[in-house]
């Protein structure tokens, strides 16, 4: 082996070492860039789970997109970024951010049209890496040169997000952070981002919703609270309401205003609103009232207050009206309205709340006019319970218990109101009727009877009285009670025994007048007829002047009769007739007059004693007392036991203070047994002993009954008779 070969052959051996050095420092190079690689992908996941974490942090929409833009450009290192939320079902609009560019407002919209255009037909999941063309217009407005979009959607939720990642114009000369190798670490950050909008949708929906029930538990409740500490004065409750609605509302002021009576209820969330005049909100209520809708949300825009509502609504320009038409039967009586903030939401559960309490106003109202309508009522049925002339008492069926009393009732009984209900049926009648009462009382509460007459009732001060009562059963609190109608028929009972009484009497005076007619038609027919006997005779024998003698003093006799009776006739008149004529009696003159006057009847002796024992002055009627004097007196003489030497005649007499009790004692012929019941009658005689017209005893009784007294007699046939008269004193009277 030569040299040269030796040195070729290491020179060979040496450049082939060199190449193996490059090639080694190659795949060093390769193994460096791969290692970095790795560590890049490290590094974006790490970034990725930094980015997870302040992603759970409680932040708003905008907050969220914009931490998603900003971590695009540091875990991928692009030059700008773009996101995008869309939301659509809750009405909510997009939000949108860009982050690394700021193309002024002017052209934002430039910029947003034309990243929308770009998502346009981009099916879900999918990526588009490209390159804006140096004649596409963005260029113009949007530096950015390569773009990397995304866009990944919910069709559940109906959620989208949309990713754009660039690079501008300048680039990064050294490093392409879009390649092919980054998309899927796009890709899942993409998957996340949606997760995490989906979730923290979720979760604002629950909050959300949480958060309604919450405020719509607190609402119920506190209406619930309302309604049952409701006060029975309507008025309050309306107040209360009123004040309800602002403070669940969150109002301004709340007004309840009534159409026809200008009234204003009212309540306020600060002191410095004053209660509004009538008619400075009437007008606006009565445009609402008219457009027949039952509820109104107007904005109430400086037109509207100035033109409707006056001084008072001008300040509320700006805000919201809301208002409730209540309604009784149809008819509207009033609304209630709220002034809000317009900052404040209103929405379905807003109407849902004036609507309730609009309606708990008009059960109120209701109930005012069932309440008006109820004392109106009872007014009613107090003035007539009150004003009737009879007693009306209310009674427990089983108890015997009274429970209402009018005042006629108590004035009908003397008792007060309070002593009247303490007392049961039997208390206020007699006891000897009670037993009878009691079972009228309950055949009344079987319905069986309904009126009675004549019931005798208790006074308070104990006097007895007669009522009619007119009775019925009564339904009253679900009970059956008996109503009791008494009318004091006390002076109609007496009116009615008193016609009774005179109709006795009448009737006894008509037998009498008959008994009369033909008495006083016999007694002064028969003397009349005997002396037209003996005138007839005095005719036929006018020269036999001793005959006619006989004759004359026959007719004397007969009409003498006729005066005697035509003179009882007279007195028993008179005694009927006559006033009394009070004077002091002498009965020492009476009786020794009267004797005088009558004892020449008799042609027998009769002696006459008299004793008499007085302590005052006898004052009596004096031809009453008179004439029952002569009538006696002369009864003794002419009933005397005839062709007798002991005939006497004994009156006695005592007179005291209060009456006198004179006796007359004779030993005539006496009366028999059978008649001495009959001998006080009208035309009744006993005797045919001497003339008379059976009136002398009958206008002694009448007379002495004037007079208040009593006569009596006590006789024995053949042995003699005792006439007892008693009379009144009438010098108190004087
Ligand atoms: P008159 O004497 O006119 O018959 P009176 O009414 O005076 O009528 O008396 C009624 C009757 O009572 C008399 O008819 C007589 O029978 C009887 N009578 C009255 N007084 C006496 C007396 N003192 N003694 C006996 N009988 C008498």
């Amino acid at each position: 082996m030569d040299a040269t070969s030796d040195y070729l052959e290491l020179k060979k051996k040496y450049n082939e070492l060199q190449l193996r050095i490059t090639r080694f420092s190659v795949i060093e190079q390769e193994l460096i860039h791969a290692r970095n690689l790795m560590d890049r992908e490290v590094l974006i996941y790490r970034l990725m789970q930094q980015f997870n974490t302040r992603a759970l942090e409680e932040l708003t929409d905008k907050q969220f997109c914009i931490l998603v833009a900003e971590s695009l450009l540091e875990i991928f290192e692009v030059e700008v970024a773009y996101v995008c939320f869309d939301i659509p079902e809750t009405g909510a609009a997009a939000i949108r951010h860009i982050e690394g560019f700021d193309p002024g407002p002017d052209k934002l919209y430039l910029v947003q049209e034309y990243i929308a255009g770009i998502f346009t037909d981009l099916p879900s999941g999918t990526l588009r890496n490209f390159e804006a063309r140096p004649t596409d217009k963005i260029r113009d407005v949007f530096p950015a040169r390569d773009l990397l979009i995304t866009q990944l959607w919910d069709p559940e939720k109906k959620m989208s997000i949309q990713l754009l990642a660039g690079i501008t114009e300048k680039g990064k000369p050294f490093y392409d952070p879009i390649r092919k190798d980054r998309e899927a670490a796009f890709t899942v950050f993409c998957q996340q981002v949606l997760g995490h909008q989906l979730n923290r949708h979720k979760n604002q929906t629950i909050q959300e919703q949480y958060k309604a029930l919450a405020s719509e538990q607190k609402r119920i409740t506190t209406i619930a609270e309302l309604l049952l500490n409701f006060d029975t004065n309507p008025e309050k409750n309306i107040q209360q309401i009123v004040s309800l609605t602002n403070e669940l509302l969150g109002g301004t002021c709340s007004i309840y205003e009534k159409t026809e009576t200008e009234l204003i209820y009212f309540s306020a969330a600060s002191e410095d609103i004053p209660t509004p005049d009538w008619t400075e909100i009437n007008t606006l209520f009565q445009v609402l009232c008219q457009s027949e809708q039952d509820i109104l949300c107007r904005h109430v825009t400086a037109d509207i207050a100035g033109m409707r509502g006056g001084e008072w609504l001008r300040r509320f320009s700006d805000h919201i009206l809301l208002a409730s038409v209540v309604r009784v039967d149809k008819k509207p009586v009033g609304t209630l309205g709220i002034v809000l903030d317009s900052s404040v939401q209103v929405n379905d559960s807003t109407f849902q709340l004036i609507r309730i309490l609009s309606a708990a106003i008009m059960v109120e109202e209701r109930r005012k006019y069932a309440l008006k309508a109820l004392s109106e009522s009872e007014e009613k049925y107090r003035m007539i319970f009150e004003g009737t002339p009879n007693g009306i008492i209310i009674a427990d069926p089983v108890s015997h218990q009274f429970l209402f009393v009018n005042h006629a009732a108590c004035q009908l009984f003397g008792y007060s109101e309070k002593e009247f209900l303490a007392l049961k049926i039997t208390d206020i009648h007699p006891p000897e009727d009670a037993e009878r009462i009691v079972e009228i009382f309950e055949k009344i509460g079987r319905d069986e009877l309904r009126n009675v007459e004549e019931i005798p009732c208790l006074h308070k001060n104990k006097t007895l009285f007669f009522t009619d009562i007119y009775s019925n059963r009564i339904r009253f609190g679900g009970r059956t009670l008996i109503a009791g109608f008494f009318a004091d028929v006390t002076q109609r009972r007496n009116d009615r025994r008193s016609i009774l009484e005179n109709n006795t009497e009448l009737k006894k005076i008509n037998a009498e007048l008959d008994n009369f007619v033909y008495s006083v038609s016999h007694d002064l027919r028969s003397p009349l007829l005997a002396i037209l006997g003996l005138v007839q005779l005095i005719q036929n024998r006018q020269k036999d002047p001793d005959a006619i003698n006989r004759y004359i003093t026959m007719i004397a006799q007969s009409a003498n009769r006729m005066d005697d009776t035509i003179k009882e006739i007279l007195e028993y008149s008179r005694n009927a007739r006559l006033e009394h004529d009070i004077r002091e009696i002498n009965f020492e003159d009476l009786i020794q007059q009267t004797f005088n006057d009558v004892k020449h009847i008799s042609q027998d002796p009769v002696q006459l004693e008299y004793s008499i024992e007085q302590d005052s002055p006898f004052y009596s009627d004096i031809y009453r007392v008179g004439t029952i004097f002569k009538n006696i007196i002369s009864n003794a003489v002419k009933y005397r036991k005839k062709a007798a030497d002991n005939n006497f005649l004994k009156i006695k007499i005592n007179s005291g203070n209060l009456d006198a009790r004179i006796e007359f004692a004779d030993n005539g012929e006496g009366i028999p047994a059978q008649h001495q019941d009959r001998v006080f009658d009208m035309f009744y005689r006993a005797s045919s002993s001497a003339p008379g017209t059976g009136l002398g005893l009958y206008i002694c009784k009448e007379m002495v009954n004037n007079l208040n007294g009593t006569i009596n007699v006590e006789s024995s046939e053949g042995n003699g008779s005792v006439f007892t008269v008693t009379l009144q004193n009438k010098y108190k009277l004087q």
